[in-house]
């Protein structure tokens, strides 16, 4: 299927050298990227102040958008909202919104399915199908905006898909959320999270230059374990990952957080708890847990809240930052991936 590109997801260079291409003033370039970027328009004709020779040329070379909604459902006990999208080529995308008090974050999709194949995870157990384009992933946190009608203050790339694995694509979000002429989100305010492409977590430090918030999905301090539930780590082991994470923590002193999914009988012990703490030790890390939410592909277990508490406070006993996340509730299938995995049967 060939997809003419789309609008959302243009830089300020593309759109100001397709203005001049077509004989018209660098700064409509501008002006379109405000339509899009400030005013999240959904059709052309909402941009009145662009000539229409300008606005007939942008339809007949780019979409506007490439996604749809498909759905919306509030998940119970939190204030959260799960959003499914549909692209133009027929697949089904999801992205969380999480409201707390002024923060309101968005989980953003950077792939449609996941290579990574964690066995806990919904993403992992459906085909992968492509890597989502810049626009796509701009998309959601645009839309999810203008539903709500207040501005989006974080963005976590942390829904379906690993995000260093869709490289230039993420990147190219990167910059569309942070720049004047984009939605103006502050590095500080956006997280990526990683398996642990290390090579790719190694060029992506280096090209956001240190300030966008990085994240490790780590869920074991043991390379035994860690290969079976980031089958990445049979690649990047543990010792690799620590040593490229131990000289960015060295030179560039920025935080680092382990995310970390707590599942019974698989990676909560004690030996576990005090290799973590070991790990984190050694990077002044902050460590989220989050209990492992059953899905119907895996055995994999819900921890109980006790179980959860525990090993939380064997981390804080030895003085390592720890919290609980809840994750998004169970009743609407709220697993990463599982809404749409649902959707697929
Ligand atoms: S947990 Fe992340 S990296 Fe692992 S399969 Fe799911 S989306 Fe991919």
């Amino acid at each position: 299927m060939d997809l003419k590109l789309t609008l959302y997801g243009l830089d300020l260079e593309e759109a100001e050298t397709f203005a001049k291409a077509g004989k018209v003033p660098a700064y409509r370039g501008r002006q379109l990227l405000e339509w899009l970027y400030k005013k999240h328009i959904a059709s052309l004709e909402e941009a009145v102040n662009l000539p229409r020779e300008f606005r007939d040329s942008l339809s007949a070379h780019y979409d506007l958008a490439g996604l749809s909604f498909d759905e919306a459902g509030r998940l119970t006990g939190l204030e959260s909202t799960k959003f499914l999208f549909k692209t133009r080529d027929g697949h089904l995308l999801e992205s969380v919104l999480i409201v707390q008090k002024d923060r309101k974050t968005v989980c953003v999709s950077t792939q449609l399915g996941c290579k990574i194949g964690c066995p806990f995870c919904a993403s992992g157990q459906g085909k992968f199908i492509r890597n989502l384009t810049a626009g796509e992933i701009i998309e959601q946190v645009v839309w999810i905006e203008k539903q709500i009608k207040v501005r989006v203050t974080n963005v976590v790339f942390m829904g379906m898909g690993e995000p260093l694995d869709n490289f230039e694509a993420t990147m190219k979000t990167l910059k569309i959320l942070q720049a004047v002429w984009g939605l103006e989100i502050g590095a500080r305010h956006i997280t990526v999270s990683t398996a642990g492409l290390t090579p790719k977590i190694v060029e992506f430090v280096s090209r956001s230059e240190g300030r966008v918030r990085l994240s490790i999905s780590l869920h074991s301090s043991n390379d035994e374990t860690r290969n079976e539930l980031v089958p990445i780590n049979r690649k990047y082991s543990l010792k690799e990952l620590m040593e490229t994470l131990k000289k960015i923590h060295r030179d560039l002193k920025r935080e680092i957080t382990f995310e970390y999914t707590l599942i019974p009988g698989v990676n909560d012990s004690n030996k576990e708890a005090a290799g973590l703490v070991r790990l984190a030790k050694t990077l002044d890390t902050k460590v989220n847990l989050i209990p492992c939410n059953p899905i119907r592909e895996s055995q994999f277990k819900s921890p109980t809240p006790e179980i959860m508490e525990h090993f939380r406070s064997v981390l804080l006993k030895q003085g390592i930052r720890a919290t609980i996340r809840q994750t998004a509730g169970r009743d609407i299938r709220a697993a990463c991936g599982q809404l749409r995995l649902d959707k697929l049967q």
